[in-house]
């Protein structure tokens, strides 16, 4: 049976993480993060890792080629047998024709999903979260609110709302992350990867659940074509 890549992309807030740990469980498959892949690496202390947290500490990007070994180590790993789903990778197109390189070498079948949410949308979710700086206790004045208005549930702290989640600044992350993720999207309808854009605004069981039926979908395409 052939492997599975499903490449999640979405925007700072469209709820890709929540989709990977649905999707992990559901499809059986690997989730590969790239900051928690940067993450171990770097705690397992090896050249590479230190070669990484020396670029990390220095505030430096790590070079695409150095993501991509990274990245063609993980997918090596027991858990990826299946396959595996890449969340936040390939951030640039110069990613993607490497990974493409690297699926084809290893005869993995990729699939595209890309969940769209508003960018008003996400504004009013990420704005709206607040943080308890007592306890780390994580609230949404829309959805998981405190009993009493901007105060912990646990120690009556008053609440703050995170450096990251300021308005500007996730307006900044979204034009951020179109600037870069826009062409890589292109790239992948062009060079014909099977490709599913889902409305990322909704209960989250609902989307995984599409999402599953597409991949489920290609699948059977995949076998019979063999
Ligand atoms: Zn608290």
């Amino acid at each position: 049976m052939s492997r599975l890549c499903l490449i999640l992309f979405g925007s700072p807030g469209s709820g890709k993480g929540t989709q990977a740990k649905f999707l992990r469980q559901t499809l059986e498959v690997a989730h590969i993060s790239t900051g928690d892949m940067l993450r171990a690496r770097v705690e397992s202390g090896d050249s590479l890792g230190r070669e990484v947290a020396g670029l990390m500490q220095a505030g430096s990007l790590v070079p695409d080629a150095t993501v991509n070994r990274l990245v063609e180590d993980r997918i090596e790993q027991a858990d990826c047998e299946h396959g595996f789903i890449l969340d936040g990778y390939p951030r640039t197109v110069d990613q993607a024709r490497l990974l493409k390189g690297l699926l084809e070498s290893k005869q993995v079948n990729p699939l595209v999903v890309h969940l769209k949410v508003d960018y008003n949308v996400i504004v009013a979710r990420l704005s709206g979260r607040r943080l308890c700086p007592t306890c780390g206790a994580l609230y949404s004045v829309t959805s998981a609110s405190p009993a009493a208005a901007e105060v912990c549930d646990y120690d009556g702290s008053k609440l703050m709302v995170r450096e990251d989640d300021r308005e500007e600044v996730v307006l900044e992350r979204l034009r951020a992350y179109e600037r870069q993720t826009a062409p890589v999207l292109d790239y992948f309808r062009g060079v014909g990867y099977p490709f599913l854009e889902i409305d990322g605004d909704g209960q989250p069981q609902a989307i995984a659940g599409q999402i599953a039926k597409f991949v489920e979908g290609r699948e059977k395409i995949g076998n019979a074509k063999v």
